[in-house]
């Protein structure tokens, strides 16, 4: 991959995804296939490393470039989130694990010889309120014995290891709700089939979302990622790079639709002239191109408050709320410019405008979002 400078970055992505264009995307979708060939020229390329230090093979690039990488794969109409998490999760490595773990763990990464694609926090009975979670890791001489169910947990069937959270105290004998929780890396290659199994979910969009379910599963206690019982912060602390670099990806789907509607509203023929020549059309246009582009400002803004060690929780949260919400609204602006033909597969609107609807509800949902800028920026009451 290119150096540091960010446009050559931005092209060399770029010309890396015409050789998996929109056809290739939709070929997928029948069989819900994963887009291996694209992960692995990715991989092959250096750009899921980008974030991995270069003392352990990656790029040693920052949240910066990271977002560029994702934001172009989504402006050419591809679809990141078969393997964005790579770059988010293995930043809990880096950041707590041990010498021994990281040595392991992060040159295996940056070449592609081990895939680090999921996350395991989400659960069935609690969903967003992570610190209620149910699943149990108990210590058994030289592992631990993990019992419970996730659900919607990413890509685990593309992934070898799996970043997890279980309760490793009862909430009730910790001072604090967020205390009593620990991270695990499990390997996916042994777990499954040997206490851990797997059940794909059928769902709106293509990202190889599974319920789990834990019988058992012995993880060797040389696995704990962090500190015992203070697993929460572990989590927490990779939250912020997360919300910018999915703020990115909206970016890139926003600017996609943007791209595609103007093309259309210049093309498409109705009444004798361009339906583009109508401020009907192109003012939704307009407004979409305004709204995505001060919404990338807040991404990039967030980015480089990240990459210079600066406190950025809310603006990574302000990243990622207002670009799903500009990225959404555009998807609902191309559909609309597109008539009815948006509404045919060949035309991929459909498919992209199903994609980026998830990141209004995922990572992280907008109320939850709104709720922390409401307590700690505004310092309005909590409600939970
Ligand atoms: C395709 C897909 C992929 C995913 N991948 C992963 C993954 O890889 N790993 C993982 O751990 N999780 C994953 N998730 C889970 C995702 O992070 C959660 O679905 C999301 O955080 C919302 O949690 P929930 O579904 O449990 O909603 P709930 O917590 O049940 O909330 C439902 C609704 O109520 C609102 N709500 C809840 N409490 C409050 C409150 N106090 N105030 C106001 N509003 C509230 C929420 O905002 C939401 O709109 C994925 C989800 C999807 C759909």
């Amino acid at each position: 991959m290119p150096s540091e400078d960010i446009d050559a970055i931005r092209e060399a992505v770029a010309k890396l995804c015409t050789d998996f264009d929109e056809n290739y995307w939709l070929s997928l979708e029948p069989d819900r296939d994963y887009p291996t060939e694209f992960v692995n020229a990715l991989t092959e390329a250096g750009y899921l490393a980008a974030l991995i230090p270069e003392a352990y093979g990656g790029a040693g690039l920052g949240v910066v470039e990271a977002g560029a990488i994702l934001e172009e794969i989504s402006r050419s109409g591809g679809h990141p989130g078969a393997c964005h998490a790579q770059m988010y999760v293995m930043g809990a490595v880096l950041r707590h694990g041990s010498d021994a773990q990281k040595s392991k763990y992060l040159p295996a990464i940056a070449s592609g010889e081990l895939r680090l694609q999921s996350f395991g926090v989400t659960e069935p009975s609690t969903g967003t309120d992570t610190t209620s979670l149910k699943t149990t890791a108990r210590r058994d001489g030289d592992d631990f014995v993990i019992n419970g169910q996730k659900v919607w947990i990413s890509r685990v069937q593309h992934s070898d290891l799996m970043v997890m959270l279980a309760r490793t105290t009862p909430k009730d004998q910790c001072q604090k709700k967020s205390e009593g929780l620990s991270v695990f890396i499990v390997d996916l290659r042994e777990a499954i089939g040997h206490g851990l199994s797997v059940r794909p979910i059928d769902a709106m969009i293509n990202h190889h979302a599974c319920e789990l379910f834990f019988d058992d599963l012995r993880v060797p206690a040389e696995n704990l990622l962090g500190d015992l019982d203070q697993g929460f912060k572990v989590i927490l602390d990779g939250m912020n790079a997360e919300r910018i670099l999915i703020g990115a990806e909206c970016i890139g789907d926003g600017r996609y639709f943007i791209d595609k509607a103007v093309q259309y509203a210049n093309d498409r023929v109705v009444f004798g002239r361009p339906i583009g020549a109508n401020q009907g059309v192109q003012f939704p246009i307009a407004r979409c191109y305004a709204d995505i582009e001060a919404a990338a400002l807040m991404v990039y803004h967030a980015a480089g408050l990240f990459d210079a060690g600066k406190a950025c929780g809310t603006q990574a949260n302000m990243a990622k709320h207002l670009a799903a919400e500009a990225s959404w609204a555009a998807g609902d602006m191309c559909m609309q410019t597109y008539g009815g033909f948006a509404f045919s597969k060949e035309f991929h609107i459909e498919r992209k405008f199903r994609e980026t609807r998830l990141y209004r509800t995922a990572p992280i949902s907008t109320n939850l979002i709104l709720s922390h800028i409401a307590t700690h920026e505004l310092g309005l009451p909590r409600s939970f």
